[in-house]
């Protein structure tokens, strides 16, 4: 039986001071109402994540941090730690984002460590996946996405494997203004779940919810929410407009 909660997640990056993070999700949730058959998820910097926190009234609503480190603490001067997220209210991590990967040199041994520190702290991770464009070119894409799955969720426990939210972001489509085809989602998303079924099991792969991010838009929203391996959305710029947000949360397939 599929139970997938639509989850539509916006990363803000590193943009939007306190009082902006507040002022947007006071509006969104005033615009958006009462969210029942959908996750509304804020991903806002560390530095406002206590400020939104505390502007989160209505149920749905719930926040993410970027990113944590892999240790629980010690001298990692400017890192963060999951036992801080939780102690700040977040409900989700995004991890292995392509940023992380490409522009800060995160590994999947890197990836796989955070995973577990996430999870120890009742939190949920947003494991990102996704192939640069050569590696499409090149014919790659479902062995990148391969490794990257199997090297992230590697002893995983079942209760928390079923709990995961993966997020398909091809690198190519992430702020280029490229998305990728309903069709060529869809195409991922379904490899993700048949190969997360081969490897633990069928009632598993059909509990997690995989997102799709890269330039996800009010106008390409639609579309990609009528896939049906497609449960959800991660948006970056799009995300940073109270409007163009809105309309995303409001899709209709
Ligand atoms: C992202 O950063 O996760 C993302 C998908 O960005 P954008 O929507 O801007 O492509």
């Amino acid at each position: 039986m599929d139970e997938r909660k639509p989850f539509i997640a916006a990363n803000w990056k590193m943009h939007k001071t306190r009082e902006e993070g507040v002022r947007f999700v006071e509006a969104l949730q005033r615009e958006v109402g009462v969210v029942e058959d959908r996750e509304v998820v804020i991903a806002p910097p560390f530095t406002a994540l206590a400020a939104v926190r505390a502007v989160m009234k209505k149920p749905g609503f719930k926040l993410a941090a970027q990113n944590c480190h892999f240790e629980e603490k010690g001298a990692y001067t400017g890192e963060v730690s999951a036992i801080m997220l939780k102690d700040v209210g977040c409900d989700y991590v995004i991890l292995g984002h392509s940023e992380r990967r490409h522009l800060f040199g995160e590994t999947d041994d890197m990836i796989r460590r955070k995973l577990g520190v996430v999870f120890q702290q009742s939190l949920v991770p947003i494991l990102c996946v996704g192939e640069v464009l050569e590696e499409r070119e090149a014919g790659r894409t479902f062995s990148v996405i391969r490794g990257q799955l199997e090297q992230g969720t590697v002893n995983l426990a079942p209760d928390h494997l079923k709990e995961l939210v993966i997020a398909y972001e091809p690198v190519w489509a992430i702020g280029t203004g490229k998305t990728a085809t309903p069709v060529q989602a869809q195409e991922v998303h379904a490899f993700i779940r048949e190969h997360l079924s081969s490897l633990y099991d069928k009632v598993v792969a059909n509990n997690i919810r995989i997102l799709y991010g890269g330039s996800v838009k009010p106008d390409n929203v639609d579309a990609l929410m009528g896939e049906p391996d497609i449960d959800g959305l991660l948006v970056g710029g799009a995300s940073l407009e109270v409007t163009s947000f809105k309309r995303i949360v409001q899709y209709q397939t």
